[in-house]
């Protein structure tokens, strides 16, 4: 063992960057998007009719025409089987929170002994996985395990390459026959449409007449750790739960703030430059990579997107990373804390909303008309986010997140939003009623209050906050670095659907009442920040003062993933996702079973290998160690030498090792409990008993490790993982 992990160390040192993808021409502009089934090749390959349906359905979000999708299914093959693909795959997001594909061949034997590929609209727009297997939290019985998948033409098909062929990819939607959701898109899709009809509503009403589709984009910046191949496989906490469940702290870690933004290693640039490569070949704009905050961390950000395309993109981001590091011989993690006491990671979800006529809903305009409908949007935003704070912190509970949300170095668990000084200095006297001044020379007109010219530029950021706004987006930091994003995307969308059919009701009943529209909103606008305003907060937000501030204001702080997701199933809940059709009461109930189920199950995987852990593989080194010193101590005693220190460090070895003993048999009898069928109650205890339980066992191997021989301890350690050259 100990040879292993010390060689493991030298081969490191030994291994070289290397490129795995061939360096024939590379330019970004000739790879970029050559294996997607893009407008471009849609142009170009379909006839003008078909086309020209094909991109409305696209647009608008229609179903699609059956008379063309014979044509569209035989140009995306013959498109395909030019990139040497051989078979096809309904891709689709079950409710695991990763993605499921099952291949198909277009293979079709003819009667002379012969075969085609041949590729049919009914295979394109219509698939049959069996859906049984995967998780339903409870929606369908297994006998009618039917569920199917549907194209969504708004994420474009794509091809991935392997050694030895290719596959097609084509983005689906999954259902049950009788069309309850299965999978993590629907909802999303169906957001999308509640998010366009209240939208367009509210801009019509505002006198934006040319705006007939708005959307939500995000750009979704992601989080990671790389370790070694060779030590990941020596941790089998990592391998089985993707985070450590033992080590002791490394002398360095990230107390001198270097690594965040440090110049990139080589091994690691050269795997950077690897995956930008694939993922700008499927269409993926990747722009951003750095160092993180921990050693081993880093970060990859995109260019924004349509929503519903930078999920999956973000799915594939994910899955494509994983592939590469292990050709460069490492461990992508995504878990969010992968090693205690190092900064954990965490996915920031920016989301902002466009329409057909191209412009940003949230950019701050230069007229007194945009920012009239800058305000209301704003306004409509933040109530949404107060009302409906506990489902926002639903859709970031998971176990893993756990680690982060609450501890000082991710947003606090409570939701707020942050505005910056000066947009908050104007909503506060908006509030007021006064007229504000500006140091800006410029004002504008919102309704009957004169407004300073709005910040263009909105560069205090304040890192602590759970819902920032960003200049011309919000930031929702509180995402976990392996979620799949759908969940918090069409949470928002919703909970902004709502909000801005609020303004809009609002504003159309007070222009009933004779109110101008400029009135009419300025006077919601108000009313809306007064009643609102306790959610905006622009300090610190992992202060205890903020804590006990936010609690005085009413704002919940749910602490754990059990605690928020009852939430889920709350009347208010049920009645907003209901109203817009995004998930039925059935749907929403299969969920949170899930979520709870999801979190018993991990914290029950963690316990297991803690106690494996600790009972086959670090008592066993202790107790080498402890021998060792007990022999050296006689011997010492027999050559005439009192070893009084030797006889302490012993001393404090065996009780250490009786304390690890009686904690991991401790952690058995927690994991033993009895407990009901209820979800919730099970979670509460499986999270009250087996996460201290747990800790203390954790808590003496470390200090085991802390004194035990170096030569033979057998697990890897922080100080090795954690520092790749
Ligand atoms: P930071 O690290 O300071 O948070 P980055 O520049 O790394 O900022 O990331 C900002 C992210 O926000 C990028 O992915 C960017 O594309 C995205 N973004 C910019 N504008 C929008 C928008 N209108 N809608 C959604 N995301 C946006
Ligand atoms: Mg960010």
């Amino acid at each position: 063992m100990t040879a292993t992990r010390k060689s493991i160390g030298s081969n490191i040192a030994a291994r070289t960057a290397k490129s795995y993808v061939p360096a024939e021409a590379q330019a970004v502009q000739d790879i970029y998007g050559m294996y997607v089934f893009n407008d471009g090749v849609m142009r170009q390959r379909l006839p003008k009719d078909v086309y020209k349906k094909l991109a409305k359905t696209i647009s608008n979000h229609d179903s699609l025409d059956p008379s063309i999708a014979d044509t569209v299914a035989a140009a995306m093959k013959d498109w395909a089987v030019e990139l040497g693909a051989t078979h096809y795959t309904h891709w689709f997001h079950p409710l695991t929170g990763m993605t499921a594909e099952k291949h198909d061949a277009f293979l079709t034997p003819d009667e002379n002994g012969r075969a085609l590929q041949q590729f049919s609209g009914t295979s394109l727009t219509q698939g049959e996985p069996d859906a049984s297997s995967f998780p339903s939290g409870g929606i369908r019985a297994t006998f009618e395990a039917r569920g199917y998948t549907a194209w969504d033409p708004t994420s474009p098909a794509f091809v991935r390459m392997n050694a030895n062929g290719a596959t097609l990819f084509i983005p689906t939607a999954f259902c049950s026959y009788t069309g309850e959701a299965l999978d993590k898109k629907t909802p999303l899709l169906r957001s999308e449409a509640a998010l366009s009809k209240a939208g367009t509503r509210l801009l019509k009403i505002l006198g934006s007449s040319a705006t007939e589709k708005v959307y939500s984009t995000a750009g979704l910046e992601q989080e990671y750790f790389l370790v070694d191949m060779e030590y990941y496989n020596q941790r089998p906490d990592l391998v089985a739960t993707g985070r450590t469940l033992f080590g002791a702290a490394s002398y360095k870690g990230q107390s001198m703030d270097d690594h965040y933004f440090g110049s990139i290693k080589n091994r690691i640039l050269t795997y950077m430059e690897d995956t930008e490569k694939a993922l700008y070949k499927l269409g993926i704009p990747v722009k951003t990579r750095h160092n993180e905050v921990a050693p081993g961390q880093y970060e990859v950000a995109p260019v924004f997107e349509s929503a519903n395309v930078a999920v999956d993109h973000n799915m594939v981001v994910m899955e494509v990373m994983k592939e590469i590091a292990a050709k460069h011989g490492m461990k992508m993690l995504v878990h969010e804390k992968p090693f205690a006491g190092l900064n954990g990671s965490g996915k920031h979800c920016n989301w902002s909303m466009g329409d057909n006529t191209g412009q940003n809903l949230l950019e701050p305009g230069k007229t007194p008309h945009d920012n009239l409908q800058f305000m209301v949007i704003l306004a409509a935003i933040i109530r949404g986010v107060d009302k409906y704070a506990k489902l926002l912190r639903v859709t970031v509970a998971h176990a893993g997140n756990d680690h982060r949300l609450g501890a000082n170095e991710a947003p606090p668990a409570i939701i707020s939003v942050f505005l910056g000084d000066e947009l908050n200095r104007i909503v506060q006297e908006l509030i007021k009623g006064a007229k504000p001044g500006g140091k800006d020379a410029g004002t504008i007109q919102l309704g009957s209050t004169v407004l300073p010219a709005l910040p263009k530029d909105n560069t205090d950021r304040n890192r602590t906050s759970p819902f920032a706004f960003t200049g011309n987006k919000f930031e929702f930091r509180a995402l976990g670095a392996s979620q799949h994003v759908a969940g918090p995307v069409f949470f928002i969308n919703t909970i902004v659907a709502d909000s801005l059919d609020y303004m809009s009701d609002q504003i159309e009943a007070s222009m009933k009442a004779g109110s101008s529209m400029s009135d009419a909103a300025d006077k919601v606008v108000k009313d809306v920040f007064s009643t609102h305003q306790r959610v905006i907060f622009n300090g610190d937000g992992y202060s205890q003062a903020w804590e006990d501030e936010a609690a005085k204001r009413g704002l919940p702080n749910l602490k754990s993933t059990p605690e928020a997701a009852k939430h889920f199933m709350d009347d208010e809940s049920i009645e907003l996702f209901g109203r817009y059709k995004v998930l039925s009461k059935g749907e929403i109930e299969s969920r949170y079973n899930i979520k709870l189920e999801n979190y018993i199950l991990t914290l029950e995987i963690e316990s297991n290998a803690t106690r494996d852990m600790a009972r086959n593989i670090i008592v066993p080194a202790a107790l080498k160690y402890q021998a060792e010193l007990a022999n050296s101590i006689n011997a010492a005693a027999a050559a005439g030498s009192t070893p009084k220190a030797q006889k302490n460090l012993l001393a404090k070895v065996t009780g250490l090792i009786d304390q690890l003993i009686e904690a991991t048999e401790a952690l058995d009898a927690a994991a033993e409990t009895e407990h009901g069928h209820d979800a919730l109650k099970t979670a509460m205890h499986t999270r009250e008993t087996l996460i201290p339980a747990m800790g203390l066992v954790r808590e003496k191997a470390d200090a085991l490790e802390a004194l035990v021989d170096d030569a033979i301890w057998p697990l890897p350690k922080y100080r090795e993982m954690l520092m790749l050259s």
